[in-house]
């Protein structure tokens, strides 16, 4: 099969590091020194959700499968649930909530702006839920959603907030404890530059108040399951399943990277570059999908007009460039593509390829653009050159 450079909204690259824990030779999920490297790795997630008190698993699975565990653990036999859409993925939160209980509101607000507070706390000032979900980075439109107000909300009024961070993790600020976040799930696919296969889940004490007073089916998606066995078997086997080791080991390497090169200056640059890449598509005569105000610093959206459609665009890029970006899900299905610019592709190695392909795709179609016009006007620093993204 062959391999394009992944600049869809996740999977993303890989850097060889990473990649090369994949195909180490394999250990044991258990014993003593894998329990304390396992918790370490735990910890090390904790830096990037910024919280002290909550506690990480790293479920096995992908992330929907960690939003599964948040909104059913947090429901138990009678929990009720706001959903908060905008998107693709605020339909998913709705589809799980649905799928254990009648008791789900759902509250949908424009594609291409965010989640309102004001109309949040309007329907948390009429009825008490157990729990408020919404998506943080709306990877199908590539809005950012307004997670520290919600949270403020969900404290004012009693009730548990759960955070889809899968697309922003690691790539976008998120505070779990100051912004009273109730459980988040991400996805080591996305930010976090690692292959799929584990979704980190954080469970503040707030939540687990309420996990433990409820009771929720299932067993391996049971947050009860997996406390228990950091309890009695944290010292050699602090998770109840046999964990893909590679994984972690791979996801370890990917978190020594990003403290590496900081937090701050890591969502920084997610912001630079989205930044230079939006430039650069207007300068192409795109329209973008999402204002400045709303838009995310790990995906782009762009509106397709006259000139090319979606298909013709991402087909050539793939064919003639090797890149790889992805079009509009559902209703958005030939209206807009998206571009992923997540970890090692939110540099500039990756994104001025990326631009000159487009502009190669718009002349090929007809339209006159000269060669580096997507780059006029821009300042590009050249910190961005570092590293370069591996092949
Ligand atoms: C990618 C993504 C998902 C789905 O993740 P899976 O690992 O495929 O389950 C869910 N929510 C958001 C916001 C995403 O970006």
């Amino acid at each position: 099969m062959k391999r394009y450079k992944l600049m869809i909204p996740g999977p993303v690259e890989i850097e060889a590091e990473t990649l090369a824990e994949m195909g180490a030779p394999l250990i044991a999920h258990y014993g003593h020194e894998w329990a304390q490297f396992y918790r370490e790795t735990c910890e090390l997630v904790k830096k990037v959700l910024q919280t002290h008190k909550a506690d990480v698993h790293l479920m096995v699975g992908p992330g929907s499968a960690g939003l599964d565990a948040a909104i059913s653990n947090l429901l138990g036999t009678d929990g009720s649930a706001l959903i908060l859409s905008n998107g693709f993925f605020g339909e998913r939160l709705f589809a799980v909530a649905r799928s254990y209980t009648d008791k789900v509101n759902v509250l949908r607000f424009k594609l291409n702006a965010a989640v309102e507070p004001n109309a949040v706390e309007e329907a948390l000032k009429k009825e008490r839920f157990t729990l408020v979900a919404a998506v943080h980075c709306e990877t199908s439109t590539g809005v950012v959603n307004p997670v520290k107000e919600l949270g403020e909300l969900c404290k004012k009024y009693d009730t548990l907030l759960v955070v889809d961070a899968i697309s922003s993790l690691g790539g976008v600020d998120l505070k779990l404890d100051d912004w009273h976040i109730g459980i988040c799930v991400g996805a080591t696919q996305k930010c976090l530059e690692t292959p799929p296969g584990i979704c980190p889940i954080a469970i503040s004490s707030q939540a687990w108040e309420r996990i433990e007073k409820t009771q929720s089916p299932g067993w391996y998606l049971n947050l009860r399951t997996w406390k228990d066995f950091v309890e009695r078997w944290g010292q050699w086997h602090p998770h109840p399943v046999t964990i893909p080791t590679g994984t972690v080991r791979a996801l370890r390497k990917s978190l020594g990277r990003i403290f590496e090169e900081g937090l701050e200056a890591r969502f920084r640059r997610h912001a630079q570059m989205a930044s230079v890449l939006r430039q650069g598509l207007r300068n192409l005569g795109f329209e973008l999908f999402i204002s400045e105000r709303y838009a995310s610093p790990t995906v782009t959206t762009v509106l397709i007009d006259e000139r090319i459609s979606a298909d013709e665009l991402i087909k050539f890029l793939k064919q003639e460039h090797g890149i790889m970006i992805a079009g509009g899900l559902d209703e958005l299905s030939g209206k807009i593509f998206r571009i992923g610019h997540m970890g090692p592709t939110a540099r500039l190695d990756a994104i001025l390829p990326l631009l000159f392909g487009i502009e190669d795709a718009l002349r090929h179609a007809g339209i006159k653009i000269e060669v580096g016009q997507s780059l006029r006007g821009l300042d590009l620093g050249e910190k961005a050159f570092a590293k370069p993204v591996s092949r």
